[in-house]
């Protein structure tokens, strides 16, 4: 058997034991579940191998393995097909599609603060923003990242109820950062896809864009958050130093720009995942509407007849709870 045949076989060995987790014991986390059969590998390079695999986990959830659930793992992927669609221009441009064909009122950079229904308001729900606008209507649609939410970022007043609080704490709320780095010219292979680094001490995943000479590094879950403390020179040195062992002859890049999601008050963060102990419970906890009906919750994390944490759950999310409120204001 070559390293990678053994490789695979340890990883269905560890995602057996993942799978295969007794549902009636107490939630653990994926990292604890895998650590015994882990360190029995004793092959450095094996060890890296299996581990650059166990990243791309990390990769996708944004949280370290330390940190996801095993009893939810892969729960949060519903019944979504293969990613197969990216859209020109960004999904920006397909959002000003729908509400330039339907002609409605979004208004942009507009920060709400405070979110009031007061006993004396007659159930009406009232919304401030940050340069000082109200607005009132019947019922509210929340869609903030749940990383705003964690982070108490809008006021509410009755407060959020506690067993909303408790699902928004419970919930994984991930840290996907990119960096962007352009060259001059290309010093890598011009038919890679990817770039992986493996080192003892950290994983380094890169996407090739050959015809703009950048390279994008993703960078997760506390890696990530690691990141986000050093300055966009730092960053990119580090980035420099450990690609240029693989390719001395690279010049430094002329362009880069560092993402910083977690530092980001308007996301806190990028996508949720299922933390140990969270599970599809805290995500239906978390789409339950509150304030008697007056406040409705939608967004990636509330997506609980199918994915966590893609454009598609957000989007089915929004259209479950417009369907919702369409139904009242008729009946009302
Ligand atoms: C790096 C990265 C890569 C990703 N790749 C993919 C992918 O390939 N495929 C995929 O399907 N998904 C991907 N996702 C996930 C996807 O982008 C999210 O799941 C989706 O955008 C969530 O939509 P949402 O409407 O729930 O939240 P968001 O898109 O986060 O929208 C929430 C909005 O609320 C606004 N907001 C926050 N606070 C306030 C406030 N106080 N007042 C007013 N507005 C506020 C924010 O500005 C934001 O516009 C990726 C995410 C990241 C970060």
């Amino acid at each position: 058997m070559d390293l990678i045949d053994q490789a695979e076989s340890i990883l269905q060995q560890l995602f057996t034991a993942i799978k295969q987790y007794p549902r009636e014991k107490e939630d653990i986390s994926i990292f604890n579940v895998i650590r015994d059969e882990y360190d029995k590998i004793e092959d450095e390079k094996m060890r890296r191998i299996v581990g650059m695999c166990l990243a791309a986990i990390e990769d996708h959830e944004g949280s370290d393995l330390t940190e996801l659930s095993t009893k939810s793992y892969g729960v949060a992927d519903g019944n979504l097909d293969a990613p197969v669609l990216t859209i020109d221009n960004g999904l920006g441009s397909f959002i000003k599609q729908i509400v330039n064909r339907h002609n409605l009122p979004v208004e942009l950079n507009t920060i709400v603060t405070h979110i009031e229904i007061s006993n004396q308001s007659n159930g009406i729900v009232h919304i401030s923003t940050l340069d000082g606008r109200h607005y009132s209507s019947k019922y509210v649609l929340i869609t903030i990242p749940l990383g705003c939410l964690k982070a108490r970022s809008i006021v509410f007043n009755p407060s959020i109820p506690d067993w909303k609080l408790l699902a928004v704490d419970k919930m994984g709320f991930g840290l996907l950062n990119k960096v962007f780095l352009q060259f001059s010219s290309i010093f890598w292979e011009e038919n890679l896809q990817n770039i992986d680094i493996i080192t003892n001490h950290y994983y380094q995943f890169y996407i090739c864009m050959p015809e703009s000479c950048i390279l994008v590094l993703y960078a997760a879950g506390s890696y990530a958050r690691e990141f986000e403390q050093y300055t966009d020179e730092e960053t990119v040195q580090t980035l420099v130093t450990s690609l240029g062992r693989i390719y001395p002859l690279m010049t430094d890049p002329i362009k880069w720009l560092v993402t910083r999601r977690a530092h980001d008050p308007y996301a806190c963060g990028s996508y949720s995942n299922f933390a140990v102990g969270a599970d599809l419970e805290t995500v239906k906890e978390l789409a339950r509407e509150s304030h008697d009906g007056g406040v409705h919750w939608a967004g990636e994390n509330t997506n609980y007849s199918g994915s966590i944490g893609y454009v598609d759950s957000a989007f089915e999310s929004g259209q479950r709870e417009a369907k919702y409120i369409q139904e009242k204001l008729k009946q009302s």
